[in-house]
């Protein structure tokens, strides 16, 4: 993204050292994340929005090449460099890749530590950090391509999914869950009324035990009803309270419970499938706890 942005590759260092300090990493299976396909890519995105990243993609290098800029600006706060292309189709083909391991079998449940996050690209726009929605591709990747007929996303993210709402609003078979800071970012994006959203807006310095209290109420008895063969998580961590680029209170144990519940509803329902996705979370150390939480109860550890 550029000099001295939040959305950066040391996001990824943190948490691998955090895994490593606390032995949490030995006790992972890990893989390393193919590309995605322009064609899962469309299974949530129009098939401009793909051929768009991927000219701006190439005209880039081309500037590159002469000794242009480094950047192509897509919004203020998002921009294309000279890698984002191929690590958001590595991004995408992560969530892919779990999905099919976690169907086949292979293992119960993954976290793709991932970069470019995914929620808020919409169906035909790339924003606030987002090129390609890593969690909608993979939850319609396992309806149309693995026969699954009802699955989940639980976006537990600071900021507003309103790209997974965009592309997954008005489908029946995909539940969406979330909370988030409001009023806040992304500001002008529409919400849905659609009947599969469980849209659940929270005040600034909202802290953990009521958005617990929350859960508990909006999100649990629908996610029963639903029956999801798979839940996808979209696991941003910038709810935390020492996170800057959001005004909520949670703590890392408020993700573990949050987890916990999810992965409850997943034994009863889904043979305990969940395919987690990192979203956002900026505040490096907070970060790197939030997600040894989250991967300490998703791994039983
Ligand atoms: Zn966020």
């Amino acid at each position: 993204m550029g000099e001295g942005h939040p959305e950066c590759p040391e996001r990824l260092d943190a948490i691998e050292d955090r895994l490593l300090v606390t032995g949490v990493g030995d006790a992972l299976d890990r893989r390393d994340a193919p590309s995605a396909s322009p064609s899962d890519l469309e299974l949530a995105h129009g098939r401009m929005h793909v051929a768009s990243m991927r000219g701006l993609s190439d005209t880039l290098a081309e500037d590159i090449e002469a000794g242009g800029p480094t950047h192509a600006q897509i919004d203020p706060d998002t921009c294309l460099g000279a890698h984002t292309w191929s690590a958001a189709l590595h991004a995408a083909g992560a969530a892919l890749a779990a999905t099919d391991a976690v169907i086949a079998g292979e293992m119960e449940n993954a976290f793709c530590a991932v970069r470019p996050p995914g929620h808020h690209a919409c169906r035909d726009r790339a924003m606030g950090f987002c090129f390609f929605n890593n969690v909608a591709i993979a939850a319609r990747y396992a309806l149309e391509r693995h026969g699954l007929e009802r699955v989940a996303i639980v976006d537990f993210d600071v900021h507003h999914g309103n790209g997974t709402e965009d592309i997954v609003a008005g489908d029946p078979r995909i539940l969406m869950v979330s909370f988030y800071q409001h009023p806040f970012y992304p500001y002008d994006a529409p919400h849905s009324d659609a009947a599969n959203l469980v849209n659940m807006p929270v005040p600034a310095y909202t802290r953990g035990m009521e958005v617990r209290e929350m859960i508990e109420h909006s999100w649990m008895p629908r996610l029963e009803e639903h029956k999801p063969q798979m839940i996808f998580i979209s696991a941003g961590f910038d709810a935390h309270r020492e996170d800057d680029l959001g005004q909520l209170g949670l703590v890392e144990q408020d993700f573990a419970w949050i987890t916990e519940r999810i992965k409850q509803v997943a034994k009863r329902h889904s043979a305990g499938r969940i395919v987690s996705c990192l979203e956002g979370g900026y505040n490096l150390s907070a970060l790197a706890r939030s997600v040894e939480a989250h991967v300490r109860v998703l791994a039983d550890l």
